[in-house]
């Protein structure tokens, strides 16, 4: 579309919409037209067929606001910018006006949307199916420097979604709840046809229902709070029953629907697995499996022949090593809510045990709880993992057992992120300066980055490339005064870790780094340059020590920031209600990519991704797809430090870490006993202050003072290589030239030349 006629349609939506034209127009107006403008062309777009359809089943679709990434999809993003420059504003300005929609939580959400956008873009016929909460993930507010979590209200009555007339029953044992379904139109980049993201709700729920100014509320009365939030809190029975009842109604939904558009396209369901797959994000879907197997036995297919059919059509991605992450439910629940998968999951634990000796592999265990992963992999016919080095941790040790059943099942697919959004929309100075210097291609052909290689050592690229982090680093402090009141220094070094508060991301690592920091200030030791760290991170409102992490940096936040001897050269900054739209303005502007798991806990990570290809350098263990990134880059273009994934599990398996041996050392101590220091009571809380001392000097499950001497020292000569900047520059370069790979274009034509097998 060029700009005449995106004025004209925008002009007929505006009258139409408010009865103003465009030079009248006030933003939120503007930002109405140009949405409406959008979904009606999406809707009226073809949907991608195919002979066979993937159906991608998630708990979470983190998708971001979605007024640029569907404007640049369909090749409008360029002549919008422009009509509205005349006004003054840029698509950015409207987009502002959108609620970022809450559907998911963190790493495993925002993939699926990075998924969604890829599978359009190929041209590959693949929906999402997941839930429609109306409440969403909570939203984070900072009060006396803790996390309170409140509501987070995002549907509007224009927002993307579109209601369907599909509707199914789902059955459970006290009652059945009948569905509606919402879809969201998903256009790939450069591609007529379109997929969607299929939501399901009920129409009974009570968004009123939550007690005032909080997330509790009463779980008993399911039809009015089914849909309300992702991940309510499951720390008792009727938590734990909510979840179940969410599963099952996301599931039979999903199968329902499947085996509906199946028979509409008149597929033999006995070879059901040619026209579908089915993949299962992380184990909350996995009940789909005896959900479908019972749909096909009411269709007149008999047990064993559905559940083959069956384990044909669906594949499991594992997300996790966590032990108490994978999901394990009592029979007792699944009889309560459930009672009619029981006798089919029974079935299918009896098949497993008539041909299998190994009892660990077994869907129910001797405390009678089901084990949802291995239902997954006994009935699926892919296990895959989520990086390289996580694949090699469930073959050699998680799902070791499983692996020696199924060898042929076990496959790799690396993480990755869409260019589409972690480029084009939230830097378009650097992607429009990157196609300068390298053209086109690198929108569809990711790995034409490593054009950019024949500038490593262009003195005018780096001048251009540093101006272009100057000015995103202006954009973010003018944000973070704007949004939190908080001043940060452009010129400091920003030093970045946001994601989900987990021990095992060791956000308390860096912590004590900025205790480190404090210290060296307050005592003349000044840094080369000021730094800025920044964290953002929400914490699981049942997870006790996650909070006092966050108390501890908010703390850390006040310290920093109100002490005139140290504000000048450190401040610790932490972002509130950290979220896409927030990720999408701090990672243009960072310097410094924090990713210090544990190694062997982080299965992938893929905000390592989005800095890299924004050039932030990874300052990182050998944990995750971390391993990929600095083995594409080599040692000179990335910081690692710390144990590596053997020594770690070695050291779980034998009980050989005791964190007393690290603690007795006196400059560890001191940074840990800060915690607890007169200058932190004055301004947190002892309690908590206290919790999180005892937990990191008595216990540190996750290993933090193992590798932080290591980290102070990798952290301090990276800052001295800072300075060096035509040093540094060219290693900016060197990493967003070798990005391409953990394009999701590569990841999905990897899943689909492995695993899905359509068109
Ligand atoms: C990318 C992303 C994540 C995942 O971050 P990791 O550091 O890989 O855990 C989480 N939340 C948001 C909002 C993201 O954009």
């Amino acid at each position: 579309m060029d700009q005449q006629m995106m004025r004209e349609n925008l002009e007929t939506s505006l009258r139409k919409l408010h009865g103003v034209g465009f030079q009248e127009a006030n933003p939120s107006q503007l930002a109405d037209a140009a949405m409406t403008l959008v979904q009606e062309e999406l809707q009226s777009r073809p949907l991608i067929q195919g002979k066979k359809k993937l159906y991608y089943i998630s708990a979470e679709f983190l998708i971001g606001k979605l007024l640029s990434n569907n404007l640049i999809n369909l090749g409008w993003y360029q002549p919008m910018n422009e009509l509205l420059a005349e006004r003054g504003l840029a698509v950015a300005d409207l987009e502002d006006l959108e609620e970022e929609p809450s559907l998911g939580n963190g790493g495993l959400g925002r993939l699926a949307a990075c998924f969604l956008d890829s599978i359009a873009s190929l041209g590959l016929p693949g929906d999402g199916v997941g839930l429609n909460y109306h409440l969403g993930l909570f939203r984070q507010e900072f009060r006396q420097n803790k996390q309170c979590e409140m509501p987070n209200p995002w549907l509007s009555k224009d927002h993307w979604e579109k209601r369907s007339k599909i509707s199914f029953t789902v059955p459970f044992a006290k009652f059945h709840l009948q569905s509606t379904l919402y879809d969201i139109f998903v256009p790939g980049y450069g591609n007529e046809a379109v997929n969607r993201l299929r939501l399901f709700d009920v129409d009974s729920v009570d968004e009123n229902l939550p007690h005032a100014d909080g997330i509790q509320f009463d779980k008993w009365d399911v039809a009015k709070s089914l849909t309300l939030f992702l991940y309510p809190d499951d720390s008792d029975r009727d938590g734990q029953l909510l979840r179940i009842y969410q599963q099952y109604f996301m599931v039979s939904n999903a199968a329902q629907l499947i085996l509906m558009e199946a028979e509409e396209r008149g597929v033999d369901l006995h070879h059901l697995d040619e026209a579908v797959v089915i993949q299962i994000n992380d184990t909350h879907p996995s009940m789909v499996i005896p959900e479908l197997i019972r749909l096909l036995i009411e269709r007149g297919i008999d047990f064993d022949q559905a559940a083959e059919i069956v384990s044909r059509t669906c594949a499991y991605t594992n997300h996790t090593i966590l032990a108490e992450a994978l999901e394990k439910w009592p029979i007792d629940y699944l009889e309560e809510v459930v009672p009619h998968l029981m006798p089919i999951i029974r079935r299918l634990d009896e098949k497993v045990r008539e041909k299998i000796t190994d009892a660990s592999t077994y869907l129910i265990d001797d405390q009678n709880r089901v084990h949802m992963a291995h239902m997954d992999i006994h009935y699926g016919f892919s296990v895959n993992g989520v990086a390289a080095l996580h694949t090699e941790i469930l073959k050699e040790s998680e799902l070791k057992n499983f692996y020696q059943i199924y060898p042929e099942k076990f496959n790799n697919k690396t993480n990755g992120i869409t260019f589409r959004r972690w480029l084009m929309a939230c830097n378009p100075a650097l992607s429009s300066y990157i196609q300068t210097l390298i053209g086109n291609g690198f929108k569809t052909d990711a790995t034409e980055l490593e054009k950019l290689m024949a500038y490593v050592d262009d003195a005018e690229v780096h001048e251009r490339l540093d101006a272009i982090r100057r000015e995103n680093k202006q954009k973010l402090s003018d944000f973070l005064k704007e949004t939190q009141g908080v001043v940060v220094d452009p010129v400091s070094v920003f030093d970045v870790q946001i994601k989900r508060l987990h021990e095992y991301k060791r956000q308390q690592m860096n912590a004590l780094f900025a205790i480190h920091q404090y210290l060296e200030i307050k005592k003349g030791n000044l840094p080369h340059r000021p730094i800025t760290m920044i964290f953002g991170a929400k914490a699981a409102p049942a997870y006790i020590i996650a909070k006092d992490i966050i108390h501890l940096l908010l703390c850390l936040q006040e310290l920093t920031c109100n002490d005139p001897e140290v504000a000048p050269y450190l401040k610790v900054i932490m972002v509130e209600n950290y979220n896409v739209t927030k990720a999408e303005k701090i990672i243009p502007a960072a310097d410094i990519s924090e990713q210090i798991s544990l190694a062997s806990k982080e299965a992938s990570g893929t905000s390592n991704m989005k800095f890299m290809l924004n050039g932030a350098l990874t300052l990182g263990t050998e944990d995750g797809a971390n391993v990929e990134i600095g083995e594409l880059v080599g040692p000179d273009n990335i910081y690692i430090f710390g144990k590596k994934k053997d020594y770690v599990i070695d050291a779980y398996a034998q009980g050989s870490y005791h964190v007393a041996d690290y603690y007795a050392d006196p400059q560890i101590r001191q940074l840990v006993d800060f915690i607890i220091g007169d200058q932190m009571r004055a301004i947190g809380d002892a309690e908590s202050l206290e919790r999180l001392h005892r937990e990191i000097s008595g216990k540190d499950y996750f290993m933090a003072l193992l590798d932080l001497r290591d980290y102070i020292e990798t952290k301090n000569r990276l800052l001295t290589d800072f300075e060096d900047r035509e040093n540094w520059l060219k290693k900016e370069v060197v990493n967003i030239a070798h990005a391409g790979f953990f394009s999701s274009d590569r990841t999905i034509a990897q899943y689909n030349q492995d695993i899905w097998h359509l068109v």
